[in-house]
């Protein structure tokens, strides 16, 4: 973490690989905080790339594909990254388990030793989403993060809900 904050420096980029199960709402999430047409989103084969500027501090966000015979790829996209958001589709109740046995592989993994993860509880708009709180309660009893540092806020990507906060998590403490 230390070597990861010393990178960082005052004028370059930060940046962040976002990872999660497919549909969770990471392009959406990428084209709302850009600006762009996100009503027509398509699914994601590789990754789009957007640099994104919030209070002065740029950020370079990956967004990278999360159907599940691509998910094996990841792993490459953490090298030299600061940090991953990993999205969770809050409402999606049915697929929970799987979304958290991918953050755990991300966990385990050595490439990801000194990035810092945090999850975004998206698509809390949706009536019957799981509360943030909740899925942190869930990751902390299964001891999903052992020395690594994390965080779950909310998010609603339609809405903009959320995004930039999530960004400045990662904002270097100066
Ligand atoms: P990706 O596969 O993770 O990139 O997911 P997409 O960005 O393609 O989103 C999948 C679907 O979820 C799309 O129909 C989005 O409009 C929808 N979606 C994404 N974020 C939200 C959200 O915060 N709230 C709601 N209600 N729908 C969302």
């Amino acid at each position: 973490m230390g070597d990861c904050v010393s990178r960082f420096g005052k004028k370059s980029a930060v940046e962040l690989a976002m990872v999660g199960l497919d549909g969770s709402g990471k392009t959406t999430i990428l084209y709302n905080l850009k600006k762009k047409d996100f009503w027509n989103v398509k699914r994601t084969v590789g990754y789009n790339l957007e640099n994104i500027r919030v209070r002065n501090k740029t950020f370079n966000l990956w967004d990278i594909g999360g159907v599940k015979n691509i998910r094996p790829l990841w792993r490459y996209h953490f090298i030299g990254k600061h940090g991953v958001i990993f999205v969770i589709d809050s409402s999606d109740v049915r697929r929970l388990d799987e979304a958290i046995t991918e953050l755990w592989n991300i966990t385990k993994d050595p490439v990801a030793k000194n990035v810092r993860i945090l999850v975004l509880a998206n698509k809390q708009d949706k009536s019957g989403a799981i509360k943030p709180d909740d899925i942190k309660e869930k990751l902390t009893k299964e001891n999903t993060f052992k020395n690594i540092e994390w965080e779950v806020m909310p998010a609603s990507a339609l809405a903009g809900h959320g995004l930039k906060k999530a960004l400045l998590w990662f904002r270097p403490q100066t």
